[in-house]
Protein backbone atom coordinates (compact mmCIF):
# COMPACT_ATOMS: atom_id res chain seq x y z
CA UNK A 1 0.00 0.00 0.00
CA UNK A 2 1.49 3.41 -0.92
CA UNK A 3 1.66 5.43 2.10
CA UNK A 4 -0.79 8.00 1.15
CA UNK A 5 -3.19 4.96 0.41
CA UNK A 6 -2.21 3.91 4.21
CA UNK A 7 -2.93 7.33 5.78
CA UNK A 8 -6.41 7.45 4.09
CA UNK A 9 -7.14 4.17 5.32
CA UNK A 10 -11.04 4.12 7.15
CA UNK A 11 -10.42 2.32 10.15
CA UNK A 12 -13.63 1.17 12.53
CA UNK A 13 -12.07 -0.20 16.07
CA UNK A 14 -12.91 -3.89 17.35
CA UNK A 15 -12.87 -5.34 20.42
CA UNK A 16 -13.73 -8.30 22.97
CA UNK A 17 -13.36 -8.30 26.87
CA UNK A 18 -12.13 -11.01 29.22
CA UNK A 19 -13.28 -10.38 32.65
CA UNK A 20 -12.53 -11.94 35.67
CA UNK A 21 -15.12 -11.41 38.48
CA UNK A 22 -14.81 -12.74 42.01
CA UNK A 23 -17.28 -15.23 43.03
CA UNK A 24 -18.36 -13.80 46.80
CA UNK A 25 -18.78 -17.28 48.52
CA UNK A 26 -17.20 -17.97 52.20
CA UNK A 27 -14.77 -20.55 51.34
CA UNK A 28 -12.42 -21.10 47.94
CA UNK A 29 -13.16 -23.12 45.00
CA UNK A 30 -11.38 -26.12 45.85
CA UNK A 31 -10.83 -26.26 49.49
CA UNK A 32 -12.17 -25.37 52.42
CA UNK A 33 -9.82 -22.09 53.51
CA UNK A 34 -11.55 -18.58 53.99
CA UNK A 35 -11.91 -16.29 51.19
CA UNK A 36 -11.66 -13.27 53.45
CA UNK A 37 -9.22 -10.53 52.76
CA UNK A 38 -6.68 -10.70 55.48
CA UNK A 39 -3.44 -8.20 55.87
CA UNK A 40 -1.41 -11.02 57.48
CA UNK A 41 -0.12 -12.39 54.34
CA UNK A 42 -0.31 -16.60 53.96
CA UNK A 43 -2.50 -17.30 56.50
CA UNK A 44 -5.80 -18.30 54.57
CA UNK A 45 -4.16 -21.39 53.22
CA UNK A 46 -3.84 -25.05 53.43
CA UNK A 47 -2.29 -27.80 51.53
CA UNK A 48 -5.08 -27.98 48.76
CA UNK A 49 -4.14 -24.04 47.89
CA UNK A 50 -0.78 -24.03 48.62
CA UNK A 51 -0.71 -26.81 45.46
CA UNK A 52 1.24 -29.55 48.45
CA UNK A 53 1.66 -33.01 46.40
CA UNK A 54 -1.45 -35.41 46.63
CA UNK A 55 -3.96 -32.74 48.38
CA UNK A 56 -6.83 -33.29 46.74
CA UNK A 57 -9.55 -30.26 44.97
CA UNK A 58 -13.30 -30.72 46.64
CA UNK A 59 -15.51 -28.39 44.38
CA UNK A 60 -16.97 -25.78 46.74
CA UNK A 61 -21.35 -25.71 45.43
CA UNK A 62 -21.98 -22.10 46.14
CA UNK A 63 -19.12 -21.18 43.92
CA UNK A 64 -21.27 -23.92 41.07
CA UNK A 65 -24.68 -21.52 42.31
CA UNK A 66 -23.12 -18.40 41.56
CA UNK A 67 -21.96 -19.90 38.27
CA UNK A 68 -25.53 -20.57 37.21
CA UNK A 69 -27.38 -17.66 38.76
CA UNK A 70 -24.76 -15.48 36.26
CA UNK A 71 -25.60 -17.87 33.18
CA UNK A 72 -29.19 -17.63 33.93
CA UNK A 73 -29.34 -13.61 34.26
CA UNK A 74 -26.97 -13.34 30.79
CA UNK A 75 -29.31 -15.86 29.48
CA UNK A 76 -26.76 -18.57 28.56
CA UNK A 77 -26.97 -22.04 27.39
CA UNK A 78 -26.16 -24.14 30.74
CA UNK A 79 -24.44 -27.82 29.55
CA UNK A 80 -26.24 -30.88 30.75
CA UNK A 81 -22.56 -31.59 32.04
CA UNK A 82 -18.90 -29.51 32.67
CA UNK A 83 -15.89 -30.31 32.61
CA UNK A 84 -12.66 -29.10 34.70
CA UNK A 85 -8.88 -28.78 33.08
CA UNK A 86 -5.81 -28.07 33.98
CA UNK A 87 -4.19 -24.79 32.23
CA UNK A 88 -0.11 -25.49 32.82
CA UNK A 89 2.26 -22.42 32.88
CA UNK A 90 5.22 -21.67 35.70
CA UNK A 91 4.35 -18.41 37.73
CA UNK A 92 5.34 -17.87 41.45
CA UNK A 93 1.76 -17.09 42.00
CA UNK A 94 0.65 -20.26 41.06
CA UNK A 95 1.79 -22.94 43.24
CA UNK A 96 0.84 -26.18 41.86
CA UNK A 97 2.20 -25.00 38.15
CA UNK A 98 -0.91 -25.06 36.62
CA UNK A 99 -4.51 -23.56 37.47
CA UNK A 100 -7.72 -25.19 37.37
CA UNK A 101 -10.22 -24.19 35.18
CA UNK A 102 -12.79 -24.82 32.32
CA UNK A 103 -11.71 -25.67 28.45
CA UNK A 104 -14.37 -27.47 26.05
CA UNK A 105 -17.19 -27.34 28.25
CA UNK A 106 -17.77 -24.30 30.40
CA UNK A 107 -20.84 -23.91 32.58
CA UNK A 108 -22.28 -21.42 30.79
CA UNK A 109 -22.27 -20.82 26.66
CA UNK A 110 -23.64 -18.36 24.31
CA UNK A 111 -25.09 -15.83 26.51
CA UNK A 112 -25.95 -12.02 25.80
CA UNK A 113 -25.85 -8.75 28.14
CA UNK A 114 -27.99 -5.67 27.25
CA UNK A 115 -27.18 -2.07 28.23
CA UNK A 116 -26.83 1.54 27.45
CA UNK A 117 -24.87 3.50 26.02
CA UNK A 118 -25.50 7.15 24.58
CA UNK A 119 -29.80 6.33 24.87
CA UNK A 120 -29.25 3.51 22.77
CA UNK A 121 -29.65 0.27 24.21
CA UNK A 122 -26.92 -1.96 22.84
CA UNK A 123 -26.45 -6.03 23.54
CA UNK A 124 -22.92 -7.77 23.64
CA UNK A 125 -22.53 -11.44 23.01
CA UNK A 126 -20.83 -13.66 25.63
CA UNK A 127 -19.29 -16.45 24.18
CA UNK A 128 -18.44 -17.89 27.00
CA UNK A 129 -18.14 -18.03 31.25
CA UNK A 130 -16.49 -20.50 32.94
CA UNK A 131 -15.19 -21.35 36.30
CA UNK A 132 -11.48 -21.59 37.84
CA UNK A 133 -9.17 -20.36 40.56
CA UNK A 134 -7.85 -17.35 41.60
CA UNK A 135 -4.02 -17.46 41.67
CA UNK A 136 -2.06 -16.07 44.99
CA UNK A 137 -0.75 -12.68 44.55
CA UNK A 138 2.43 -10.98 44.08
CA UNK A 139 3.86 -7.77 45.25
CA UNK A 140 7.28 -6.35 44.56
CA UNK A 141 9.36 -4.25 46.80
CA UNK A 142 12.14 -2.03 47.45
CA UNK A 143 14.77 -2.23 50.34
CA UNK A 144 14.01 -0.22 52.86
CA UNK A 145 12.71 1.08 56.09
CA UNK A 146 9.33 2.72 55.56
CA UNK A 147 5.76 0.56 55.65
CA UNK A 148 5.84 -1.89 53.12
CA UNK A 149 2.66 -0.31 51.25
CA UNK A 150 5.14 2.71 50.59
CA UNK A 151 7.79 1.01 49.27
CA UNK A 152 5.91 -1.53 46.70
CA UNK A 153 7.08 -0.98 43.58
CA UNK A 154 6.72 -2.04 39.50
CA UNK A 155 9.04 -5.46 39.19
CA UNK A 156 11.65 -3.99 37.32
CA UNK A 157 12.63 -1.34 40.24
CA UNK A 158 12.10 -4.14 42.66
CA UNK A 159 14.63 -5.36 44.93
CA UNK A 160 12.49 -8.55 46.22
CA UNK A 161 9.22 -10.14 45.41
CA UNK A 162 6.62 -11.20 47.96
CA UNK A 163 3.95 -13.78 47.69
CA UNK A 164 0.91 -14.03 49.18
CA UNK A 165 -1.03 -17.11 48.73
CA UNK A 166 -4.24 -16.07 50.74
CA UNK A 167 -6.17 -15.58 47.26
CA UNK A 168 -5.38 -18.72 45.40
CA UNK A 169 -8.18 -20.41 45.30
CA UNK A 170 -10.49 -17.80 45.42
CA UNK A 171 -13.47 -18.94 42.66
CA UNK A 172 -13.32 -17.03 39.77
CA UNK A 173 -16.06 -16.64 37.10
CA UNK A 174 -14.04 -15.81 33.94
CA UNK A 175 -16.68 -14.34 31.52
CA UNK A 176 -15.51 -14.01 28.13
CA UNK A 177 -17.51 -11.43 25.39
CA UNK A 178 -17.27 -11.37 21.69
CA UNK A 179 -15.97 -8.73 19.71
CA UNK A 180 -18.81 -6.76 19.90
CA UNK A 181 -17.56 -3.90 20.83
CA UNK A 182 -17.06 -0.62 18.77
CA UNK A 183 -15.41 1.76 21.33
CA UNK A 184 -14.30 2.17 24.64
CA UNK A 185 -17.24 4.20 25.93
CA UNK A 186 -19.20 0.97 25.05
CA UNK A 187 -16.92 -0.66 27.20
CA UNK A 188 -17.16 1.49 30.46
CA UNK A 189 -21.27 1.55 29.89
CA UNK A 190 -21.29 -2.40 29.95
CA UNK A 191 -19.19 -3.07 32.58
CA UNK A 192 -21.19 -0.85 34.88
CA UNK A 193 -24.36 -2.95 34.02
CA UNK A 194 -22.29 -6.13 34.01
CA UNK A 195 -21.34 -4.94 37.98
CA UNK A 196 -25.03 -3.68 38.85
CA UNK A 197 -26.24 -7.66 37.37
CA UNK A 198 -23.66 -9.27 39.32
CA UNK A 199 -24.01 -7.69 42.52
CA UNK A 200 -28.45 -7.91 42.10
CA UNK A 201 -27.75 -11.57 42.18
CA UNK A 202 -26.03 -11.26 45.41
CA UNK A 203 -22.49 -13.21 43.97
CA UNK A 204 -20.01 -10.17 43.60
CA UNK A 205 -18.86 -7.38 45.85
CA UNK A 206 -17.60 -4.52 43.89
CA UNK A 207 -16.17 -2.95 46.64
CA UNK A 208 -14.04 -5.35 47.55
CA UNK A 209 -9.73 -5.13 46.88
CA UNK A 210 -9.51 -6.27 43.09
CA UNK A 211 -13.07 -8.38 42.81
CA UNK A 212 -12.94 -7.19 39.20
CA UNK A 213 -10.06 -7.53 36.40
CA UNK A 214 -10.67 -6.97 32.86
CA UNK A 215 -8.34 -8.27 29.90
CA UNK A 216 -9.15 -6.07 26.83
CA UNK A 217 -8.45 -7.15 23.49
CA UNK A 218 -8.43 -4.45 20.78
CA UNK A 219 -8.02 -4.74 16.42
CA UNK A 220 -8.58 -2.44 14.02
CA UNK A 221 -10.28 -3.74 10.58
CA UNK A 222 -11.12 -1.71 7.41
CA UNK A 223 -14.34 0.28 7.85
CA UNK A 224 -15.72 -1.13 4.32
CA UNK A 225 -15.45 -4.38 6.49
CA UNK A 226 -18.36 -3.73 8.73
CA UNK A 227 -21.73 -5.18 7.29
CA UNK A 228 -24.46 -3.08 7.14
CA UNK A 229 -26.17 -4.28 9.89
CA UNK A 230 -22.91 -3.75 12.36
CA UNK A 231 -21.76 -7.19 12.41
CA UNK A 232 -18.26 -8.07 10.76
CA UNK A 233 -17.64 -11.58 9.45
CA UNK A 234 -15.45 -13.94 11.27
CA UNK A 235 -12.46 -14.65 8.99
CA UNK A 236 -12.00 -10.84 9.37
CA UNK A 237 -11.91 -10.76 13.13
CA UNK A 238 -9.97 -13.79 13.18
CA UNK A 239 -6.94 -12.06 10.06
CA UNK A 240 -7.20 -8.52 12.26
CA UNK A 241 -3.49 -8.17 14.36
CA UNK A 242 -5.36 -7.58 18.07
CA UNK A 243 -3.64 -6.77 21.04
CA UNK A 244 -4.58 -7.68 24.56
CA UNK A 245 -4.35 -4.99 27.53
CA UNK A 246 -3.83 -6.59 30.88
CA UNK A 247 -3.83 -5.64 34.25
CA UNK A 248 -7.00 -3.21 34.31
CA UNK A 249 -8.93 -3.04 37.06
CA UNK A 250 -12.15 -0.49 36.47
CA UNK A 251 -14.43 0.76 34.36
CA UNK A 252 -12.29 3.95 34.02
CA UNK A 253 -9.07 2.15 33.58
CA UNK A 254 -10.80 0.03 30.56
CA UNK A 255 -11.56 3.18 28.76
CA UNK A 256 -8.79 4.70 29.13
CA UNK A 257 -6.26 1.97 28.62
CA UNK A 258 -8.54 1.10 25.27
CA UNK A 259 -8.79 5.00 24.21
CA UNK A 260 -5.00 4.53 24.04
CA UNK A 261 -4.77 1.37 22.10
CA UNK A 262 -7.06 2.44 19.63
CA UNK A 263 -5.25 5.51 19.11
CA UNK A 264 -1.69 3.68 19.43
CA UNK A 265 -2.72 1.19 16.78
CA UNK A 266 -4.51 3.70 14.11
CA UNK A 267 -1.40 5.52 14.03
CA UNK A 268 1.12 2.56 13.25
CA UNK A 269 -1.36 1.54 10.35
CA UNK A 270 -1.87 4.75 8.62
CA UNK A 271 1.92 5.07 8.55
CA UNK A 272 1.37 2.01 6.68
CA UNK A 273 3.29 -0.13 10.05
CA UNK A 274 1.61 -3.47 11.01
CA UNK A 275 0.43 -3.93 14.71
CA UNK A 276 2.21 -6.87 16.46
CA UNK A 277 -0.04 -9.63 18.10
CA UNK A 278 0.96 -9.19 21.58
CA UNK A 279 0.10 -8.97 25.12
CA UNK A 280 0.08 -5.27 26.94
CA UNK A 281 0.36 -3.81 30.65
CA UNK A 282 -1.78 -1.31 30.89
CA UNK A 283 -0.48 1.71 33.72
CA UNK A 284 -2.58 3.42 35.51
CA UNK A 285 -0.76 5.95 36.59
CA UNK A 286 0.55 7.12 32.76
CA UNK A 287 -2.61 6.20 31.08
CA UNK A 288 -0.79 4.30 29.01
CA UNK A 289 -0.28 0.69 27.38
CA UNK A 290 3.23 -1.45 27.32
CA UNK A 291 4.42 -4.62 25.62
CA UNK A 292 5.11 -7.78 27.42
CA UNK A 293 5.66 -10.42 25.23
CA UNK A 294 4.53 -11.58 22.42
CA UNK A 295 0.74 -13.25 22.69
CA UNK A 296 0.85 -17.48 24.34
CA UNK A 297 -1.17 -19.20 21.94
CA UNK A 298 -3.49 -22.05 23.56
CA UNK A 299 -1.09 -24.93 22.52
CA UNK A 300 1.39 -23.00 24.67
CA UNK A 301 -0.38 -24.43 28.09
CA UNK A 302 -1.41 -27.63 27.27
CA UNK A 303 -4.35 -27.97 28.50
CA UNK A 304 -5.52 -31.64 30.25
CA UNK A 305 -8.63 -32.65 32.08
CA UNK A 306 -7.89 -32.45 35.52
CA UNK A 307 -8.55 -36.41 36.44
CA UNK A 308 -9.37 -35.46 39.90
CA UNK A 309 -12.29 -33.87 39.74
CA UNK A 310 -15.05 -36.03 38.17
CA UNK A 311 -17.20 -34.00 35.66
CA UNK A 312 -20.13 -31.64 37.08
CA UNK A 313 -23.88 -32.62 36.25
CA UNK A 314 -26.01 -29.27 37.05
CA UNK A 315 -29.01 -30.45 34.98
CA UNK A 316 -30.95 -31.98 38.05
CA UNK A 317 -30.38 -29.02 40.23
CA UNK A 318 -29.90 -25.85 37.94
CA UNK A 319 -33.97 -25.54 37.79
CA UNK A 320 -34.02 -24.97 41.44
CA UNK A 321 -31.53 -22.50 41.58
CA UNK A 322 -33.44 -19.13 41.16
CA UNK A 323 -32.24 -15.62 40.62
CA UNK A 324 -33.67 -12.27 41.95
CA UNK A 325 -35.64 -9.60 39.51
CA UNK A 326 -32.99 -7.72 37.94
CA UNK A 327 -32.47 -3.95 37.08
CA UNK A 328 -33.75 -3.41 33.76
CA UNK A 329 -37.00 -5.66 35.20
CA UNK A 330 -37.33 -3.64 38.08
CA UNK A 331 -36.87 -0.32 36.72
CA UNK A 332 -39.66 -1.03 34.65
CA UNK A 333 -41.74 -1.95 37.34
CA UNK A 334 -40.63 1.41 39.56
CA UNK A 335 -41.93 2.86 36.11
CA UNK A 336 -45.28 1.02 35.80
CA UNK A 337 -46.05 0.92 39.71
CA UNK A 338 -44.59 4.03 41.28
CA UNK A 339 -45.28 6.50 38.25
CA UNK A 340 -41.96 7.83 38.45
CA UNK A 341 -39.95 9.01 35.00
CA UNK A 342 -37.12 6.09 33.33
CA UNK A 343 -34.75 8.49 34.45
CA UNK A 344 -35.11 8.31 38.14
CA UNK A 345 -36.31 4.62 37.95
CA UNK A 346 -32.88 3.50 36.52
CA UNK A 347 -31.29 6.09 38.72
CA UNK A 348 -33.06 4.27 41.90
CA UNK A 349 -32.51 0.24 40.61
CA UNK A 350 -28.58 1.08 40.06
CA UNK A 351 -28.03 -0.65 42.90
CA UNK A 352 -30.19 -3.27 44.56
CA UNK A 353 -29.45 -1.66 47.83
CA UNK A 354 -30.69 2.01 46.74
CA UNK A 355 -33.59 -0.15 45.34
CA UNK A 356 -34.67 -1.81 48.57
CA UNK A 357 -33.83 1.31 50.26
CA UNK A 358 -36.41 3.45 48.04
CA UNK A 359 -38.98 0.66 48.13
CA UNK A 360 -38.86 0.58 51.99
CA UNK A 361 -39.34 4.53 52.32
CA UNK A 362 -41.77 4.53 49.62
CA UNK A 363 -43.66 2.09 51.42
CA UNK A 364 -43.94 4.14 54.54
CA UNK A 365 -44.63 7.61 52.89
CA UNK A 366 -45.56 8.29 49.41
CA UNK A 367 -43.43 7.35 45.99
CA UNK A 368 -42.64 10.95 44.94
CA UNK A 369 -41.30 12.24 48.11
CA UNK A 370 -39.52 8.84 48.55
CA UNK A 371 -38.12 8.97 45.22
CA UNK A 372 -36.67 12.68 45.52
CA UNK A 373 -34.96 12.38 48.82
CA UNK A 374 -33.33 9.08 47.56
CA UNK A 375 -32.89 9.46 44.45
CA UNK A 376 -31.94 13.50 44.51
CA UNK A 377 -31.24 14.30 47.56
CA UNK A 378 -29.23 11.26 49.21
CA UNK A 379 -27.56 9.94 45.72
CA UNK A 380 -26.72 13.81 45.21
CA UNK A 381 -25.56 14.47 48.52
CA UNK A 382 -23.50 11.23 48.07
CA UNK A 383 -21.85 11.88 44.69
CA UNK A 384 -21.14 15.49 46.10
CA UNK A 385 -18.88 13.68 48.86
CA UNK A 386 -17.59 11.12 46.49
CA UNK A 387 -19.22 8.29 48.86
CA UNK A 388 -21.11 5.44 47.94
CA UNK A 389 -24.75 3.92 49.33
CA UNK A 390 -22.91 1.36 51.24
CA UNK A 391 -21.16 4.20 53.06
CA UNK A 392 -24.51 4.88 54.60
CA UNK A 393 -26.68 1.51 54.85
CA UNK A 394 -26.16 1.35 58.58
CA UNK A 395 -28.05 4.83 58.87
CA UNK A 396 -30.92 3.77 56.59
CA UNK A 397 -32.80 3.91 60.07
CA UNK A 398 -31.94 7.63 60.38
CA UNK A 399 -32.41 8.55 56.54
CA UNK A 400 -35.98 7.57 57.08
CA UNK A 401 -36.42 9.43 60.10
CA UNK A 402 -35.39 12.28 58.06
CA UNK A 403 -37.85 11.66 55.48
CA UNK A 404 -40.42 11.26 57.88
CA UNK A 405 -39.78 15.13 59.68
CA UNK A 406 -40.33 16.11 56.28
CA UNK A 407 -43.31 14.14 55.58
CA UNK A 408 -45.04 14.99 59.00
CA UNK A 409 -44.12 18.84 58.55
CA UNK A 410 -41.50 19.26 61.21
CA UNK A 411 -38.80 21.02 59.49
CA UNK A 412 -38.98 22.39 56.22
CA UNK A 413 -37.83 20.19 52.83
CA UNK A 414 -34.82 23.16 52.74
CA UNK A 415 -33.62 22.90 56.25
CA UNK A 416 -33.99 19.21 56.07
CA UNK A 417 -31.76 18.87 52.68
CA UNK A 418 -29.42 21.77 53.13
CA UNK A 419 -28.81 21.65 57.06
CA UNK A 420 -29.72 18.25 58.42
CA UNK A 421 -28.87 16.11 55.70
CA UNK A 422 -25.32 17.41 55.16
CA UNK A 423 -24.72 17.53 58.66
CA UNK A 424 -25.74 14.20 59.28
CA UNK A 425 -23.45 12.88 56.42
CA UNK A 426 -20.65 15.20 57.55
CA UNK A 427 -20.65 15.01 61.51
CA UNK A 428 -23.00 11.39 61.47
CA UNK A 429 -25.16 12.59 63.85
CA UNK A 430 -28.94 11.72 64.05
CA UNK A 431 -31.30 13.72 62.44
CA UNK A 432 -33.15 14.66 65.81
CA UNK A 433 -29.62 16.09 67.44
CA UNK A 434 -29.36 18.47 64.42
CA UNK A 435 -33.16 19.51 64.37
CA UNK A 436 -32.86 20.44 68.15
CA UNK A 437 -28.93 21.63 68.07
CA UNK A 438 -29.70 23.91 64.91
CA UNK A 439 -32.96 24.86 66.14
CA UNK A 440 -34.98 24.05 63.11
CA UNK A 441 -38.36 22.60 64.37
CA UNK A 442 -40.78 25.09 62.15
CA UNK A 443 -41.69 27.71 64.06
CA UNK A 444 -45.36 27.70 65.14
CA UNK A 445 -48.60 29.60 63.62
CA UNK A 446 -48.27 32.19 65.97
CA UNK A 447 -44.32 33.43 66.03
CA UNK A 448 -44.75 33.33 62.38
CA UNK A 449 -48.04 35.44 62.29
CA UNK A 450 -46.22 37.77 65.25
CA UNK A 451 -42.98 38.10 62.42
CA UNK A 452 -45.41 39.40 59.49
CA UNK A 453 -46.88 41.54 61.26
CA UNK A 454 -43.51 43.09 62.57
CA UNK A 455 -42.22 43.17 59.07
CA UNK A 456 -45.43 44.73 57.60
CA UNK A 457 -45.11 47.27 60.33
CA UNK A 458 -41.50 47.97 59.98
CA UNK A 459 -41.77 48.11 56.03
CA UNK A 460 -44.05 50.74 54.92
CA UNK A 461 -42.03 51.48 51.46
CA UNK A 462 -42.07 47.73 50.81
CA UNK A 463 -45.77 47.72 51.64
CA UNK A 464 -46.57 50.50 49.80
CA UNK A 465 -44.62 49.47 46.93
CA UNK A 466 -46.79 46.07 46.46
CA UNK A 467 -49.81 47.76 47.09
CA UNK A 468 -48.76 49.78 44.19
CA UNK A 469 -48.81 46.60 42.07
CA UNK A 470 -44.94 45.78 42.25
CA UNK A 471 -45.30 42.42 43.34
CA UNK A 472 -41.79 41.84 43.83
CA UNK A 473 -41.73 43.34 46.95
CA UNK A 474 -43.48 40.53 48.30
CA UNK A 475 -40.35 38.87 48.34
CA UNK A 476 -38.52 41.67 50.18
CA UNK A 477 -40.81 41.06 53.01
CA UNK A 478 -40.88 37.06 52.97
CA UNK A 479 -36.93 37.59 53.44
CA UNK A 480 -37.69 39.76 56.20
CA UNK A 481 -40.24 37.45 57.76
CA UNK A 482 -37.52 34.68 57.54
CA UNK A 483 -34.72 36.45 59.14
CA UNK A 484 -36.83 36.79 62.26
CA UNK A 485 -37.79 33.21 62.32
CA UNK A 486 -34.23 31.91 61.70
CA UNK A 487 -35.20 30.30 58.67
CA UNK A 488 -37.28 27.99 60.15
CA UNK A 489 -40.68 28.93 58.64
CA UNK A 490 -41.87 27.98 55.03
CA UNK A 491 -41.26 30.45 52.93
CA UNK A 492 -44.28 29.55 50.71
CA UNK A 493 -46.48 29.68 53.84
CA UNK A 494 -44.50 33.09 54.87
CA UNK A 495 -45.76 34.42 51.14
CA UNK A 496 -49.50 33.47 51.35
CA UNK A 497 -49.72 34.89 55.06
CA UNK A 498 -48.10 38.47 53.59
CA UNK A 499 -50.61 38.25 51.29
CA UNK A 500 -53.70 37.61 53.34
CA UNK A 501 -52.79 39.90 55.66
CA UNK A 502 -51.87 42.70 53.09
CA UNK A 503 -55.24 42.20 51.61
CA UNK A 504 -57.14 43.51 54.68
P1 LIG B 1 -7.90 -16.66 22.18
O1 LIG B 1 -7.91 -17.90 21.39
O2 LIG B 1 -6.73 -15.78 21.93
O3 LIG B 1 -8.18 -16.85 23.65
P2 LIG B 1 -10.62 -16.03 21.77
O4 LIG B 1 -11.26 -16.32 20.48
O5 LIG B 1 -10.88 -16.94 22.91
O6 LIG B 1 -9.08 -15.83 21.57
O7 LIG B 1 -11.04 -14.58 22.18
C1 LIG B 1 -10.46 -13.95 23.25
C2 LIG B 1 -10.99 -12.55 23.33
O8 LIG B 1 -10.56 -11.81 22.19
C3 LIG B 1 -12.51 -12.47 23.34
O9 LIG B 1 -12.89 -11.52 24.31
C4 LIG B 1 -12.86 -11.98 21.95
O10 LIG B 1 -14.02 -11.19 21.97
C5 LIG B 1 -11.66 -11.14 21.60
N1 LIG B 1 -11.44 -11.01 20.16
C6 LIG B 1 -11.48 -11.98 19.22
N2 LIG B 1 -11.19 -11.48 18.01
C7 LIG B 1 -10.96 -10.14 18.17
C8 LIG B 1 -10.61 -9.05 17.30
N3 LIG B 1 -10.42 -9.22 16.00
N4 LIG B 1 -10.47 -7.83 17.86
C9 LIG B 1 -10.62 -7.64 19.16
N5 LIG B 1 -10.95 -8.61 20.02
C10 LIG B 1 -11.12 -9.85 19.55
MG1 LIG C 1 -8.91 -16.88 25.73
ZN1 LIG D 1 -7.00 -23.92 51.18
Amino acid sequence: MTAQAAESRELATVIGLEVHVQLETETKIFCGCSTEQREEPNTTTCPVCLGLPGALPVLNEAAVESAVKIGKAIDADIPEETTFHRKNYYYPDLPKNFQITQYDSPICQDGELEFSHEGDSRTVGIRRAHLEEDPGSIKHVREGTGPLEARTCSIDRADYTLIDYNRAGTPLMEIVTRPDFRDPGEVRAFLEKLEEVLEYLGVFDATRDGSLRIDANLSLVDADDVNDDGSIDDDVLADANRTEVKNISSHKGAETALAFEASRQKKLVQSGREVAQETRHFNETHGNTVGMRSKEEEKDYRYFREADLPPLRVSHWKDEIAIPELPDARRDRFVAEYGLSEEAASKLTSTKQVADFFEAVAERFDADLAATWVADELLGELNYRDMEITDVDERFDEIERLVELVAEDEITAKNAKETVLREMLDEGDAPGEIVEREDLGKTSGDEVQQAVEAAIEENPDAVADYEDGDDGAINFLVGQVMGKTGGSADPGDVNQLLREELEE
